[in-house]
């Protein structure tokens, strides 16, 4: 049998040197537990865009389509900040979501105890905290027609649209509830049922496939707003929300920034399920490609290799090696082990990206 496909699009700033660090581990699976994957490197964003004049070319994208799973460091940076839309850094990653047609964002909350006191809430609110919001990508206001902004009367009038189907429902809460079946079969489905017709429509669907398909599942409905506010005083009552694209967005900002640091958060973006049964996915980190510190050797590692420690997760069957993964990063980071980002008014003496990666290989 053939090795699992990884390709890695490390593209601008920082990505290719978190990267880096990724692939020592990936070299360490290799090694020592026989889990190989072929890995193609290739590139997007501003990178693409220097040598091939677009931010993402039709080769990268037919690669991406046929891989076992993208992992993505990050694009731009403001040597392209005056470029053309249709060629900035930024649509290349666009067009991978676009064209793999990634529907579900998933984006953990996850609390290292190390880390807990990082948190603007109590220690006990947040530390062992573990949640992923699965939030709807591919519609909802952010692309509802119609649009605009025109003109009624003597003023102007901003329109958006919020518009969701019932497949578009439907297959985000399929995803929400398989993904709850892996942790703890819990999934509380947000909305604002009681302002927003489309939200009606999403709680009908999500109980409806519920019922037919998901009974063995925990299912609770909130309003969004309140589940803002429960998210707030005590998020370990949660285990997996699923959301739309307005509410997701915004929900997975406060979730994330729960737990502390920029550069400790991963994401995963999955679409519809693949000849091998598990769905075409990108990962990356939430960070973006920090050109204030790219180059030196400062950028925290953590968010892209638990990006990848999600990646052994859901795309490569891989549970136990992801929570090794995950329980090397804790154990460094309780040992003491911090790169910049991660260090309190207090201070205390970085570490760099690289040795951040090696004291994980290490712990691994
Ligand atoms: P984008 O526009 O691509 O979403 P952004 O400009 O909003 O990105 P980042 O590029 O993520 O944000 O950078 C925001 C701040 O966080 C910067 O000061 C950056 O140095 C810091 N930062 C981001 N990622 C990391 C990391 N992995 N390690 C350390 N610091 C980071
Ligand atoms: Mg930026």
């Amino acid at each position: 049998m053939s090795n699992p496909s990884l390709l890695i699009l490390a593209g601008d700033g920082i990505g290719p040197e978190v990267m880096n660090e990724v692939k020592k581990i990936i070299g360490w699976y290799g090694d020592k537990r026989d889990l190989a994957f072929d890995v193609e490197d290739d590139l997007v964003g501003g990178a693409a865009f220097d040598a091939h004049g677009t931010p993402l070319t039709d080769a990268t994208m037919e690669k991406a389509q046929n891989a076992d799973a993208v992992l993505l460091g990050a694009v731009g940076g403001p040597k392209y900040d005056t470029l053309d839309f249709s060629q900035k850094p930024e649509r290349g990653l666009l067009r991978l979501r676009k064209e793999m047609d990634l529907f579900s964002n998933l984006r953990p909350a996850q609390c290292f105890d190390a880390l807990a006191d990082f948190s603007s809430l109590k220690r006990d609110v947040v530390a062992g905290l573990d949640i992923m919001i699965v939030r709807e990508l591919t519609s909802g206001v952010y692309f509802g027609e119609p649009r605009g902004i025109h003109k009624e009367g003597n003023e102007r009038v901003g329109v958006n649209t919020q518009r969701y189907t019932e497949s578009e429902i439907a297959r985000v809460a399929r995803s929400a509830f398989e993904l709850a079946r892996r942790r703890n079969n819990k999934v509380c489905s947000m909305e604002k049922a009681n302002v927003m017709e489309s939200g009606v429509l999403w709680r009908q669907v999500v109980t409806e496939i519920h019922e037919a398909e998901y009974a063995d599942v925990e299912l609770s409905h909130m309003y969004a707003d309140a589940g803002a506010m429960q998210l707030c005083r005590w998020p370990k009552q949660f285990d997996v929300i699923v959301t739309d694209n307005l509410f997701g967005d915004l929900l997975s900002d406060a979730a994330a920034m729960l737990t502390g640091s920029l550069g400790m958060l991963p994401s995963a973006s999955l679409g519809a399920p693949m000849a091998n049964g598990r769905p075409k996915a990108l990962y990356e980190p939430v960070h973006g490609s920090a050109p204030d510190i790219a180059g030196q050797g400062k950028a925290n590692p953590i968010a892209c290799i638990l990006s990848f420690a999600m990646a052994l997760r859901y795309s490569f069957d891989q549970a136990a090696e992801a929570e090794r993964l995950e329980k090397a990063v804790e154990k460094v980071l309780a040992d003491g082990k911090r790169t910049a980002d991660l260090l309190g008014p207090e201070g205390g003496t970085p570490i760099s990206t690289a040795e951040m990666g090696d004291a994980i290989v290490e712990a691994l």
